[in-house]
């Protein structure tokens, strides 16, 4: 029985065993987070991060020393040449939205290689409609669609070579959908294909919820340029709000200069007492990921024990820290979310219901107990009530909390005689 929980002990029992069936898997995480962690110590120590830059600026932010070093900790661990990390993106839509009008021009071309991109993004590239588009401004969109899930190079280059485009942009995770996510080595082939046609394109690369789940990042494989936001794994889940843009130091400025504006760049922004949260959230990102990393693997590891089709399986490699789980019906993904919300630290007392949502063509549940509203570096669910009735869920501040959060889900299941735990 579970002392603090009313939680089935057979349930228990399957947690117990689906971890220590895991433990491999946990061993190969541990590896990747202690590399990622020493990247990010040694990037701290390099750079003399001293408790002064934590000191906030206000007005126009000149000279803000803390923030500069900020800048230079996060672009040594990512390995770029430099970085934006600013609290005022507000989102990672709004992050990759500054990259791309930081760098597209009217009459350029821009070429998604990873099928239908992102939903909030389509509104940016004028997919969808929206007053303020890059197409509004002339920026034409094009789309490569995947093949079998994966990026299509066969079809990328015989694109290329038609007609030079001035940025390829590259989506690393699923986002809403059951394709799989890019590895880093997925993303290497994408740019070898590129840059086998054309050499001056600018890739981008989509980093969301991608950040130190491997020992490399898209940069390191020849992207030039990656954004992404703060209240996924890069804010390791200290960071307030937020985003990142990391790359090649002429392609930041451009970014800059839209951020801010044309002349002033990266030299403006007042960080307002905010530059400890970041630094401390960069500095535990690759723990915290690695923590919702091993929340991922448990939750697969206990709902296919239960019966259900997930992706990535329990101890498939993974690319990101998103699973997705298949759960068939609608009553099944409410209890789920119902269940989830329960564990959570931050509004447990809520219940989840389905409602609408502006960009959704049908009603979607989320469970989040969150300390930073809509983070999803913390263990966190949405789900679209539409076939196949798949929950996406995502983090865990830390798994020894999280893992508990999946139980409960599972808990409130059993307890709507959704699941029985008769064969188990
Ligand atoms: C989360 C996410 C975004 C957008 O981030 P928001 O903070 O929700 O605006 C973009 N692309 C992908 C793949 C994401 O997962």
């Amino acid at each position: 029985m579970n002392e603090f929980f009313n939680i089935n002990p057979k349930l228990c029992e399957l947690g117990k065993m689906i971890k220590k069936d895991l433990k491999p898997v946990f061993e190969g995480i541990d590896e990747v987070t202690e590399y990622n962690q020493q990247k990010m110590l040694s990037a701290f120590i390099k750079n003399g991060v001293s408790e002064s830059h934590f000191a906030g600026s206000t007005g126009y932010g000149y000279d803000d020393r803390g923030r500069e070093i900020l800048e230079r900790v996060f672009a040594d661990a990512m390995g770029a040449e430099d970085a934006l990390i600013r609290h005022n993106f507000v989102s990672g839509t709004h992050t990759l939205t500054v990259a791309l009008f930081g760098i597209l021009r009217p009459g350029d071309t821009v070429l998604c290689v990873t099928g239908t991109p992102y939903d909030t993004i389509q509104f940016t590239f004028g997919i969808k409609d929206a007053p303020g588009s890059l197409k509004e401004f002339g920026v034409k969109y094009e789309q490569v669609e995947l093949k079998d899930g994966k990026p299509d190079l066969e079809s990328i280059k015989s694109r290329l070579k038609k007609e030079p485009v001035k940025m390829v942009y590259i989506q690393r995770s699923r986002g809403y959908s059951l394709r799989p996510s890019l590895f880093v080595s997925d993303i290497e082939r994408i740019v070898k294909a590129v840059r086998e046609i054309d050499k001056k394109a600018v890739i981008m690369v989509d980093n969301c919820y991608g950040e130190f789940v491997e020992k490399s990042e898209p940069l390191s494989v020849g992207a030039d340029i990656i954004a992404g936001s703060l209240i996924k794994n890069p804010g390791g889940g200290i960071a307030p709000t937020g985003g990142y843009i990391a790359g090649k130091a002429e392609l930041i400025e451009l970014c800059a200069n839209r951020l801010n504006a044309p002349g002033i760049g990266k030299e403006l922004g007042a960080t307002l007492g905010h530059s400890k949260d970041l630094f401390m959230g960069i500095f535990n990102a690759p723990h915290v990921t690695g923590e919702a990393l091993k929340t991922a693997a448990f939750a697969a590891g206990i709902f296919s024990a239960l019966g259900y089709s997930v992706t990535p399986e329990q101890k498939e490699s993974r690319a990101d820290i998103i699973q997705v789980i298949q759960l068939e019906e609608e009553k099944a993904l409410i209890a789920f979310c119902k269940g989830m919300q329960k564990g959570a630290p931050i509004d447990s007392f809520v219940t989840p219901e389905p409602s609408d949502m502006p960009g959704y063509d049908c009603k979607v549940i989320m469970a989040a107990g969150a300390f930073h509203l809509g983070a999803s570096i913390e263990l966190s669910a949405d789900a679209p009530l539409r076939k196949p009735y798949a929950v996406w869920m995502q983090g865990g501040l830390n798994f020894h909390s999280a893992g508990t959060g999946v139980l409960l889900a599972a808990q409130s299941m059993l307890e709507q005689g959704i699941i029985s735990l008769e064969n188990i």
